[in-house]
């Protein structure tokens, strides 16, 4: 069990927009973030995410709750698994009352651990010194050998004998991604390989890589994804250059094994690496950290430019300041630093291509640009790109749009909804163009809202009703003025008495789309006072009117009587 006071601190110490912008793209809409809800068929940005209330909720399917549901939802998972996972996310500690749950994941780490001793230790092995000997070919120091604790995983059957005598179950054994199954039987994952121990961003021992020394078809191969190792979450090196990523307040993320190890020999301590992937979502927590720029360090050929492309647009999505430094030449980070090139890496990682540009750089060159009507479209899917960014950063891109498009940096604005001047006969041609700079002061124009108003879903009710709704809303989120306002109101007081029977019954997705709505204000006491007032009020009010058409007895004293509490109330506003 995972102790109460763990969860607490977990919700305390996350923002559900890290959480929800891990997995779905976020775009900022006044004070909230709107996504495409991962939870129905959404064609239009329905899901509002609220960092101050904790919560997230779909105006359109009314799927919502806090963070740890939403990670329940997406991953499926429960409860418990859920908060694991979110404590894994961001790298906090949980306690556990029973030590169950945590007694298995360290059974499948001393596993690993059995096995990177092993690795390690044979890489010494006389035996295998043709892997000792691959290393120092690859110019690999001594010490880089031990810092990233480099091994040897023997034949199979070796690790199998080793598995054996340790007496571990084979079911253990294949969690750990320590063995595979197949047709003949059960191997290790790892054989005649140089082993690559994968520690995670707290330094927990996940899975290994293994490079093949010979000419074997795989030239890397990576532990099975599992329980503990999920290759599109963790960073290779991140726990030995966390320190020196938080002091350089940048983070160097190469392609391989290699380049981050030779980067670490190099001086580079702030270098980790990808495993194989480009970045994911997944990888976003470990880097969207305040005062933390992004140097995607990858190969210039057509696989790593593609990585890096897809990279700078989601770090950029998700508002992660960086850069990209391809290395021409086709020579990776690890080949620079073998030939004693040291000093040209940093002089490539001082400059490189700031993400935004790069992509805005690399979409373009994917489009014809020949004629007008190539330049709008590409005009189009740039401005489709830039939607995603903060609004305020958008207008800074123009005069680098006008310079890829080539065209009037005056004919056009980056923002949606503002056409392009018909009668303008200077499209590509003759344009004064003046070259890219950073229009740092340019002015902040408020963005034109694309999104879709969040009021959607009371579209159905004929008026909106929002003197009762505000009520009800502050009402949620104030136990006092709850009990005050419980006793006087009643269902005739609201033109769609679901928002009513929502709170009644306390329906949780209706009242979660109350909470959320900011068109409807937040009142302080005396505020509330009068807007209850003036609810209460017009409830009267037309009760009023509506006995005096009606046949009821007694209409005359009911009148007398409804008129005296409706000026009573009217004196108190
Ligand atoms: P080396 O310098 O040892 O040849 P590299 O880093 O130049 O390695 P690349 O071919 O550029 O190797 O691959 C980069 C990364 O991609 C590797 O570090 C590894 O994580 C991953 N990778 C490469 N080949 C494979 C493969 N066949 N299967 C899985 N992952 C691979
Ligand atoms: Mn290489």
């Amino acid at each position: 069990m995972i102790e109460q006071k763990s969860i607490e601190h977990l919700r305390n110490s996350i923002d559900i927009a890290d959480v929800v912008g891990a997995y779905v793209s976020l775009k900022r809409s006044g004070s909230s973030l709107v996504g495409l809800c991962p939870f129905h068929d959404d064609k239009s940005p329905s899901m509002h995410v609220s960092s101050n209330r904790g919560l997230y909720h779909c105006f359109a399917c009314g799927a919502g709750g806090d963070a740890i549901k939403f990670v329940m939802e997406y991953e499926k998972l429960s409860y418990p698994q859920a908060i694991e996972k979110l404590a894994s996310m961001f790298g906090i500690e949980l306690e556990y009352s029973n030590e169950k749950t945590q007694k298995k994941d360290n059974s499948l780490k001393e596993i690993l651990e059995l096995l990177n001793n092993y690795y390690k230790t044979e890489l010494f092995n006389p035996a295998n010194i043709a892997a000792l000997n691959y290393l120092k070919e690859r110019a690999l120091s001594p010490a880089m050998i031990e810092k990233f604790e480099l091994g040897w995983a023997p034949p199979s059957q070796n690790t199998i004998n080793l598995l054996q005598k340790n007496e571990i179950e084979a079911s253990k054994a294949f969690s750990a991604g320590a063995i595979k199954n197949s047709e003949r039987g059960v191997y290790a994952s790892f054989s005649n390989r140089i082993t690559f121990p994968i520690y995670n961003h707290i330094g927990s021992i996940v899975g290994f890589g293994g490079r093949t020394i010979s000419d074997h078809p795989a030239k890397y191969i990576n532990s099975p994804q599992s329980e503990i190792f999920d290759k599109s979450r963790v960073l290779y090196g991140y726990d030995k250059a966390r320190a020196a990523i938080f002091k350089s307040g940048e983070v160097i993320i190469c392609e391989g094994y290699m380049d981050c190890i030779m980067l670490h020999q190099a001086g580079f301590f702030n270098a980790v690496a990808v495993l194989g992937t480009a970045l994911t979502p997944k990888h976003l927590p470990l880097l969207k950290k305040e005062n933390i720029k992004v140097i995607l360090s990858f190969d210039s050929d057509t696989a790593g430019q593609n990585a890096a492309l897809r990279s700078a647009e989601l770090l950029s999505r998700s508002s992660i300041d960086g850069k990209v430094v391809l290395i021409e030449g086709g020579k990776d980070p690890a080949e620079l630093v073998a030939a004693n090139r040291q000093s040209e890496l940093a002089s490539l990682y001082k400059g490189g291509v700031e993400l935004v540009e790069f992509v805005l750089r690399k979409k373009a060159a994917a489009m014809s640009l020949q004629t007008p009507m190539d330049k709008i479209k590409a005009l189009d899917v740039l401005r489709e790109y830039l939607g995603a960014l903060r609004p305020e950063i958008i207008s800074f891109y123009e005069p680098l749009v006008a310079q890829i498009l080539d065209i009037n940096p005056h004919d056009f604005s980056l923002r949606k909804n503002v056409k392009i001047p018909q009668n303008n006969q200077n499209w590509g041609i003759n344009n004064n163009f003046r070259s890219f700079k950073p229009l740092r002061n340019s002015r902040f124009k408020a963005p034109q809202d694309e999104i879709p108003n969040p009021q959607a879903y009371i579209q159905n009710t004929n008026k909106r009703d929002i003197l009762a709704l505000s009520v009800l809303k502050n009402i949620l989120l104030n136990n006092e003025y709850k009990k005050i306002a419980l006793p006087l109101l009643n269902a005739q007081m609201f033109k769609d008495v679901r928002y009513y029977n929502a709170f009644v019954n306390g329906d949780e997705s209706v009242l979660r789309s109350l909470e959320l709505d900011e068109s409807l204000e937040l009142y302080d006491a005396k505020q509330f006072k009068s807007a209850l007032n003036r609810l209460v009020c017009s409830f009267l009010e037309s009760e009023k009117n509506r006995i005096a058409n009606s046949s009821e007895d007694n209409k005359a004293a009911k009148i007398r009587e409804l008129t005296i509490a409706i000026d009573k109330l009217k004196k108190e506003m």
